[in-house]
């Protein structure tokens, strides 16, 4: 991937393992792979895991729930390790109810088994990263933040070698600054690519390794707002989430509360983005929602005081790729791991990474990291109970986008039979696909939204997710055609108007400009766009969203 335009670079680097990105996949696969060398090493000398992360310190990209489920831990955590977790609460109460409107709502009276969360820690993902980061180095890995990667480095055979990071310091038309860092190159053994959803090289990868799976990967978007509540120790530990109002018919969506501890509530919305109607404005759907009483009930006399936004990768078992290629493995959410069905991807993520971490340590031990070693990786996944539960639930989702009776039936089968039916793969169209033109005239539907403490607008949302970019460099989202994107605004208004959650898109005398500085990184432009006409692409490292309590 060495591109004739790319900056003269410092010497390479030689490592051995290079992790991208330090979410818990990343970081669980550098933590598996340097206990299990202390292990079974044989006295051999361990191996140097670097993890490069472009946020400016740990945690800062990551955002969840985030419920957490225990089997995440296994073979990775020993028990005062799972003790010490971050957390201050464990789940004591559990409801599930359908909003039949803008304010009636119903309990589901009885949830199958598959779906409880019963004494399940719940906290900030971002908190539980910076404690697995810092397991990571007391195990002698080397993380460092502010680094993008950009590229991947292969051979002339397509073996994957290495990967190079962005440089710093370009100004806004791509010249060297004062303070301009050339890129570095890292050349490695094996690289590992826990980037998240939609992951900038994963994706690309994945593609051009022969990697896809059958389905095209579908996604949600996912906003979040953490809320800080007046003291209510009763509440600590107790989870609510919902389906129905105010999703469209026929769109798949749903929110969930969690109170983290006695002064903090999670509260979320997530939002298939298979949707039809080109003004679908995920964020208003998120204010409405907050306002209907079942859940504003949670938030009384509270304040928003943070906010994030991140895509979910929800196609399932069908749409996992292969996650192995020769040099290279991909766990967590870039591989698609997450069971769609309950949004839980933490412990798909972190098992995948242990898994990843055991077969690198045993290709280190042998000194072949060539691909049929790597393979066993897969082979291990494919064996794991996160394979069954992708199993089990493999068509769920898919039946929801054809309706919410097919989807409701789907869960029930899935529960039954334990996914066996139906055997049969149900189709789904790729997310850019579904739209459809869009309407003339008329208002809003979102137009008069009250705002308060706890239903900030957009661009207050932004301001609370802490996102700074350096405004003095090359916009990151590139919009490849003008004339594609005035097709798109004559047939569908500019749906990237409205599907932003940070307001970076705005129409302006009948041309899209890209406020590039107000973008939290939730990859959502990159997956909606009808034309596939946006790419996004990572901008300086260290800037972007800084969440700390997400
Ligand atoms: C709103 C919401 C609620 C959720 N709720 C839950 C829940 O309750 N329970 C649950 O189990 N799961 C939940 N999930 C899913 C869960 O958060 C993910 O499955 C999990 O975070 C995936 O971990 P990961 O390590 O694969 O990716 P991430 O957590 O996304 O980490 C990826 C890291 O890689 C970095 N990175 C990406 N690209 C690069 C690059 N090119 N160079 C350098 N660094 C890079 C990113 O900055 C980030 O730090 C939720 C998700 C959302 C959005
Ligand atoms: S510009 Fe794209 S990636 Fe950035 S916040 Fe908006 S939709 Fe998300």
């Amino acid at each position: 991937m060495n591109t004739p335009s790319s900056p003269p670079q410092a010497s390479p680097l030689n490592v051995d393992i290079l992790c991208v990105g330090a979410g818990v996949a990343s970081l669980s696969t550098a933590l598996a792979l340097l206990r299990c060398h202390k292990k079974t090493g044989g006295g051999k000398p361990p191996p140097r895991v670097v993890v490069l992360e472009k946020s400016r310190s740990i945690g800062n990209h990551v955002l969840s729930g985030a419920v957490i489920d225990p089997a995440a831990f296994e073979g990775l955590l020993n028990e005062e390790e799972i003790r010490r977790l971050p957390v201050e609460a464990h789940v004591t109460r559990e409801a599930f109810r359908f909003l039949a409107g803008a304010r009636v709502s119903l309990p589901i009276p009885w949830v199958p088994s598959m779906m409880r969360a019963h004494g399940f820690p719940i906290g900030s993902l971002s908190r539980i990263t910076r404690y697995l980061a810092m397991l990571c180095e007391a195990e002698g890995a080397e993380i460092y933040c502010g680094f993008a990667v950009t590229e991947w480095l292969e051979d002339e055979t397509g073996r994957i070698i290495g990967a190079r990071t962005g440089p710093r310091g370009m100004n806004r038309s791509g010249q060297p600054k004062s303070n301009y860092a050339p890129s570095e190159e890292i050349r490695a053994r094996a690289i590992v690519l826990g980037e998240g959803a939609c992951g900038y090289l994963a994706e690309r990868l994945i593609a051009s390794h022969g990697m896809a799976a059958c389905r095209p990967q579908t996604y949600a978007l996912g906003v979040k707002e953490l809320v800080e509540i007046p003291k209510n120790e009763a509440r600590r530990g107790e989870i609510l989430h919902t389906f129905g109002y105010p999703a469209a018919t026929g769109d798949y969506g749903g929110g969930f509360v969690y109170h983290i501890s006695a002064t903090e509530v999670m509260v979320g919305y997530v939002y298939g983005l298979d949707y039809s109607r080109p003004e679908t404005d995920i964020h208003a759907l998120f204010r409405r929602y907050k306002a209907h009483p079942a859940i504003a009930s949670h938030m009384a006399g509270g304040k928003v005081v943070a906010y994030g936004a991140k895509a979910i990768p929800e196609g399932g078992l069908f749409s996992v790729p292969n996650l192995v290629t020769d040099g290279a493995l991909v766990v967590g959410d870039s591989g698609g791991l997450l069971d769609s069905l309950r949004i839980k991807g933490i412990h798909m993520a972190m098992q995948s990474g242990r898994l990843a971490g055991e077969t690198l340590a045993a290709a280190w031990r042998a000194g072949d990291f060539g691909v049929a070693r790597l393979a066993a990786y897969e082979r291990a996944l494919r064996d794991s109970p996160v394979w069954r539960q992708l199993q089990r639930v493999r068509n769920v989702r898919a039946s929801f986008s054809k309706h919410m009776a097919l989807g409701v039936a789907a869960v029930g089968c899935a529960w039954l039979t334990r996914g066996i039916l139906p055997w049969w793969k149900v189709s789904m169209e790729p997310d850019p696909l579904t739209l459809r033109p869009a309407r003339r005239g008329g208002a809003s539907p979102f137009a008069n939204l009250e705002v308060s403490l706890v239903s900030p607008d957009r661009l207050t949302d932004v301001f609370l997710s802490g996102t700074i970019h350096e405004e003095d460099q090359p916009c990151h989202l590139l919009i490849l055609d003008r004339e594609k994107c005035a097709e798109c605004i004559t047939r569908y208004g500019a749906p990237c108007q409205h599907f932003c959650p940070a307001e970076v898109y705005r129409l302006e005398e009948g041309q899209i400009r890209a406020d590039f500085s107000n973008c939290v990184h939730c990859k959502t432009c990159q997956v909606k766009d009808p034309y596939a006409n946006i790419r996004w692409t990572p901008p300086t490292g260290g800037d972007g969203p800084r969440y700390t309590r997400l």
